[in-house]
């Protein structure tokens, strides 16, 4: 689910080795032309690794084969569609049968009556979130269209007096008028029409508007959170730059620089109300107050060296990794133990979300044995609401993104005494 963990993302300024700097846009915006939201909603859902990948199978269109909104949504759906019991595919069954689907969550499929009758009992503990899940899922185009969230409207209150969702919903103008808005779009209307399902009540479509809105804005809250709880807040009157570390392309390439503008409504006295944020560059001069944000595709100790070691790229005043995943890689050593250590020792503020309370246990486990100075820990109050399944196992404890928090700055104690020790210890020699 966290993708590669090692895997960084995106740079604009910074095309990957071998690639020309725009090829991800012109293969993009072949399919934009299209079908609007399509390209991301692909990436995503078809769990294609990188835009290469996309691009080879754009050389004719017919590989995808979407033509139609039909096509779109039935082509996500397939990724999902396997037998939940046996894990039989569509294309194994006998001619002329069809997977049946769970009538109450519309999301879980089977080969057989006897599948569905034997995995009921497993399945009964998720399938309502499930349900929810799968409402989500289709959803979510209307985040890549830009239909959700809806219009957005400068914070009524000081950031520190809004402590979760609850606050920040209640913040919101007619937000019941702008939530059924929502549901009157043309795409609502498409979605449903061409979805494969039966468009849910109101009632349930309303819950999920409210559910994608925190799914789209969590990052940027977490983020400003951070960046509060670091006492970093961009009106200190100096640019600050925050790296985005280990994100998978999900992370980081899907973000257009927009979805960061609720930072701006969040800390409106920094007055720079065209570009509160920004992708790069990677080194600013002024205006003061402008929060930069760079993501790097590859490993992060890497860019260190190779960027910001070199002057080329500014230090950060921040680092983030959303959904890291170094609880579950095999390649540690590799891959985040070298980042971790350096963020450790240059004392940066580092903060990293997690899916859920056992990802959060076993990196925090990590985290203390590396010594790191842990700030803050625990559920993020500006965590997704949104449940999101494991695709290959749909009956499984449905995660949500940002769900938990981790932050650190520099080391513990004891490591600072022990490295003195040891460096006054020739000089002591010498001394003699
Ligand atoms: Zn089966
Ligand atoms: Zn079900």
């Amino acid at each position: 689910m966290a993708g590669a963990p090692e895997g960084m993302t995106s740079s604009e300024k910074i095309p990957p080795a071998g690639s020309g700097p725009h090829m991800d846009t012109l293969a993009f915006s072949a399919i934009e032309a299209n079908v609007p939201g399509l390209s991301e909603v692909i990436l995503r859902k078809l769990n294609l690794k990188n835009y290469e990948m996309l691009f080879k199978a754009r050389r004719g269109a017919n590989e995808f084969g979407i033509r139609t909104y039909h096509d779109m949504f039935r082509r996500m759906e397939d990724t999902y569609t396997f037998c939940a019991k046996c894990k039989v595919l569509p294309e194994a069954l006998p001619p002329g049968k069809t997977l049946l689907r769970c009538k109450r969550c519309q999301n879980v499929y089977y080969c057989s009556r006897e599948c569905q009758r034997s995995n009921w009992s497993t399945h009964k503990k998720f399938c309502k979130k499930l349900k929810l899940a799968a409402i989500d899922r289709l959803m979510e185009w209307l985040v890549y269209t830009g239909d959700i969230p809806f219009a957005l409207t400068p914070w009524s209150k000081p950031e520190t007096a809004v402590a979760g969702w609850d606050e920040w919903f209640d913040m919101q103008p007619n937000l019941e008028e702008k939530l059924q808005t929502v549901l009157e779009t043309r795409r609502m209307v498409l979605l449903w029409t061409n979805a494969g399902k039966p468009r849910p009540s109101n009632e349930e479509l309303l819950a999920s508007v409210r559910r994608m809105v925190t799914d789209a804005l969590s990052r940027p809250l977490t983020l400003g959170l951070a960046l509060r709880l670091f006492g970093l807040a961009p009106a200190t009157g100096r640019p600050i730059h925050i790296h985005v570390a280990g994100a998978s392309h999900a992370e980081t390439l899907d973000a257009r620089p927009s979805d960061y503008d609720e930072l701006l409504r969040m800390f409106p006295e920094n007055d720079v109300a065209d570009s509160a944020t920004e992708r790069s560059p990677l080194l600013s001069a002024p205006p003061f107050g402008n929060v930069y944000m760079t993501g790097f595709k590859g490993l992060y100790h890497d860019f260190w060296e190779t960027l910001v070691e070199t002057g080329k790229a500014a230090r950060p005043a921040m680092v983030v990794a959303f959904h890291p995943g170094f609880h579950a890689s095999p390649e540690l050593t590799e891959g985040w133990l070298p980042t971790l250590l350096l963020l450790r020792d240059y004392n940066i503020p580092t903060l990293c979300t997690l899916y859920s309370e056992q990802e959060f246990r076993r990196s925090l486990q990590i985290l203390t044995e590396l010594e790191v100075k842990l700030t803050h820990q625990g559920p993020n109050p500006f965590q997704s609401l949104r449940f999101e399944q494991a695709q290959a196992n749909p009956n499984h404890a449905l995660v949500s993104s940002n769900a938990y928090l981790l932050a650190f700055v520099g080391a513990l104690p004891e490591i600072d005494q022990l490295l003195t020790i040891k460096s006054e210890s020739p000089q002591s020699i010498l001394g003699t």
